[in-house]
């Protein structure tokens, strides 16, 4: 039986790929610094270790009988736009300490295959209607935000690990993810799960408040498709960084409607300001095509089943107030 280690396995995608690493029959541990909030974990083993610690690294690594087969680095200090914009220090200090010590200690403990989960974020900002950028257009790098050049540098960090320890390393760089049992309220809320709520939480004829004017350009890819994909770039040979997401660029406007035809409400949208981040978003698929993968949850799809959990936590919120 296959050993994997899923770090940031209390978390949203960790999460989901726990489920998928177990249904593919493999004996997973999962990491995290916290329990996962919305769910019982389906790991056989759940570790609770602060990862910016080397020696928890250490601690997470040691398994019965040699090593893991395969490592899936999640565990990242992360939120929506606006935790971005606030917390930068944090995210460059926490999310730094752990891909440091994440991956200096799986390549010296000779973990044969590690995969790391980075995001578009690394690129620069584009233009609406922008021709795609492939992942070779991230440098000349000019990143939107310090969450974006964290993650850049830590692939670069994991690519030279590998050119120096017999360590494969594949690296996704996700388009936004979204689905149930993930952040919905506190702060790291990401788009889809904020504008969710908000339509939940309005009346039939009310209103919601959506950061600015509606036009950025975003794909959002459903968690399942996502951890479907994290699962085939891991066992593929391809290297360097691939593009993970689906091909459906929608507007943030085009979000909020699909989450207000979800809930059967008519519900209005006002525009207010916000950290909206880049404008436009527009990637090439070209690589992933490798994996014989694409994204089979369309956006009406996944937030009806998105906007269904998250009605069912506010009405479970309001009903403990
Ligand atoms: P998440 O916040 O739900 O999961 C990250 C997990 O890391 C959390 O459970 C958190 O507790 C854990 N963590 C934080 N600090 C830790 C520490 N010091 N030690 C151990 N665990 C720690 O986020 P997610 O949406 O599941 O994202 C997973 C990964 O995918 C992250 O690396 C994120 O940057 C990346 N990513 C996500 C998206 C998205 O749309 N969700 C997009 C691009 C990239």
């Amino acid at each position: 039986m296959k050993k994997a280690l899923v770090c940031g396995a209390g978390g949203f995608i960790g999460g989901h790929l726990v489920k998928k690493l177990k249904r593919a029959g493999y004996w997973v541990r999962g990491v995290d610094i916290k329990a996962h909030e919305f769910a019982p974990t389906q790991a056989d083993e759940f570790l609770l270790l602060d990862l910016r610690e080397a020696h928890n690294c250490w601690h997470a690594l040691a398994v019965d009988g040699g090593t893991f087969d395969e490592v899936y680095q999640l565990a990242a200090d992360m939120g929506g736009m606006g935790f971005i914009h606030t917390a930068e220090c944090e995210i460059m200090h926490n999310s730094a300490l752990i891909n440091i010590n994440m991956i200096d200690s799986a390549a010296r403990i000779q973990v044969p295959r590690y995969f790391f989960s980075s995001s578009v974020c690394v690129y620069r900002d584009m233009a609406l209607d922008e021709p795609t950028l492939t992942e070779a257009d991230a440098v000349p790098a000019n990143p939107d935000n310090e969450y974006g050049w964290e993650k850049l540098y830590a692939e670069r960090m994991a690519l030279a690990y590998a050119r120096h320890y017999p360590i494969q390393v594949r690296i996704a760089r996700f388009e936004n993810c979204y689905g149930p049992e993930g952040t919905w309220r506190g702060g790291r809320e990401k788009a889809p799960a904020a504008i969710c709520r908000k339509v939940a939480e309005a009346p039939d004829g009310g209103m919601i408040d959506v950061w600015g004017d509606g036009t950025a350009i975003r794909n959002f890819t459903y968690v399942d498709d996502m951890v479907e994909a994290i699962y085939r770039l891991t066992q593929s040979d391809l290297q360097g960084a691939v593009n993970l997401g689906g091909e459906e660029y929608v507007t943030v406007t085009a979000l909020a409607e699909t989450a207000i035809a979800a809930s059967g409400k008519n519900v209005h949208i006002r525009y207010v300001d916000g950290p909206v981040g880049v404008q436009a978003r527009n990637f090439s698929k070209v690589r992933s095509q490798a994996l014989d993968w694409q994204a089979e949850t369309d956006l009406s799809e996944g937030i009806a089943r998105t906007y269904a959990w998250i009605a069912a936590q506010v009405a479970r919120a309001k009903d403990a107030a």
